[in-house]
């Protein structure tokens, strides 16, 4: 067993994007999967709970968490199997998701370029099933390695196994059972680009690369996200809704060009960052926290929030857009 030291007091304001004030009774950081068992063991004897974080970048921070927070910062990548048909790469969970977006393409390995700039570890990229740009993680997922806090033994998890769904898997489910250690890609040996998402149709060429379509979704994040290091945020902060035709037709009969997308299941997405837009919050304030006027479905902290304040703006904006449209919306980012 590894032996790990915890450090008392930990500050983690800036280890959160939306830089709320937060602090842990304990920290510590886990650079290699053997320093799991001694972890969870401490934990069990000093009767302490334990929460995983990777890049802080999709979670509400609790302002004094008293128990151990373990930062997985576990290093590595490779190319696991190369043939004609597919390459697999495997990247520890510490990996920075952005960064192994960048190796890929740079091997001129496509896949993953639609995915490009979102914050986070490699790690935490299965749990909501990242996506962005019409892609999501399940697409090019082959497996993962996973230590299970209630058997103390490594699990490989297969794509059935996670139960992806939009912006959910098996792990946002049980969220005290697995750390993710490593993540497997299939990667396509003859790439396709996908390019069914607006600000991309237009890059349709003989010649496109991985490359191009990844530096383009670079751009338009860029020029429509603000940056969570001078405007600190957790991304979007509400899923997009999945509602019934007849909510759907609801909003449409009064806007009928409100961005809507049938799914399979006879249901329909719309978009949540309109619906707030609509009802009149892009924009809105709160204390020290409000909706980005930039972009209507991020909260942004204009300095010296905590998660209160935080869970204040988002029941309002909940509440506002129930009121207005009938529509339930729910938080993406994890309150712990
Ligand atoms: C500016 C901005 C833009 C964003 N854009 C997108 C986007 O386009 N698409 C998208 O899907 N998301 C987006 N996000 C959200 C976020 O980047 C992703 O959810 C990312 O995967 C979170 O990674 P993280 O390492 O920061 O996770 P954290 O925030 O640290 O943790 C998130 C959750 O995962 C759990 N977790 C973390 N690591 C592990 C692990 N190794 N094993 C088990 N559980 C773990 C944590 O316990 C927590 O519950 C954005 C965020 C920001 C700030």
């Amino acid at each position: 067993m590894t032996p790990l030291s915890l450090l008392p007091d930990f500050d983690l304001a800036d280890r959160n994007t939306l830089a709320l004030i937060a602090s842990s009774r304990f920290g510590v950081t886990i650079t290699e999967p053997g320093m799991l068992p001694a972890l969870f063991d401490t934990a069990r004897t000093r009767t302490l709970p334990v929460r995983i974080l990777g890049g802080g970048s999709n979670v509400v921070l609790a302002p004094a968490y008293d128990g151990i927070t373990a930062l997985v910062a576990i290093k590595g990548k490779r190319i696991v199997a190369a043939d004609d048909g597919a390459t697999v790469v495997e990247a520890a969970a510490g990996e920075s998701w952005h960064d192994l977006v960048l190796w890929t393409v740079e091997q001129g390995l496509g896949g993953l370029e639609n995915l490009a700039l979102i914050p986070g570890t490699v790690g935490a990229a299965p749990v909501q099933n990242i996506g962005a740009y019409g892609a999501e993680l399940a697409d090019m997922f082959e497996s993962l390695l996973a230590y299970d806090r209630n058997t103390g033994a490594e699990r490989i998890f297969t794509r059935d196994d996670c139960a992806f769904a939009y912006r959910d898997s098996i792990f946002k489910h049980e969220p005290d059972r697995y750390v993710v250690l490593s993540v497997q890609l299939r990667l396509p040996g003859a790439w396709t680009p996908n390019l069914n998402f607006a600000g991309l149709s237009d890059l349709a060429a003989p010649d496109l690369t991985p490359r191009r379509v990844m530096d383009r979704v670079i751009e338009l994040r860029t020029s429509k996200l603000p940056d969570w290091r001078v405007t600190p945020n957790a991304g979007s902060f509400f899923q997009n809704p999945i509602v019934s035709t007849d909510a759907a037709q609801t909003v449409l009969a009064e806007f009928p060009a409100a961005p809507n997308f049938p799914q399979a299941d006879g249901r329909t997405k719309l978009s949540a960052g309109w619906l707030i837009e609509k009802a009149g919050l892009k924009g809105f304030s709160m204390g020290p926290v409000g909706m980005s006027e930039r972009h209507a479905l991020v909260v942004v902290n204009h300095g010296g929030a905590t998660q209160a304040d935080v869970s204040a703006l988002s029941a309002h904006v909940k509440e506002t857009v129930k009121a207005r449209f009938g529509i339930q919306l729910h938080e993406e980012p994890i309150f712990c």
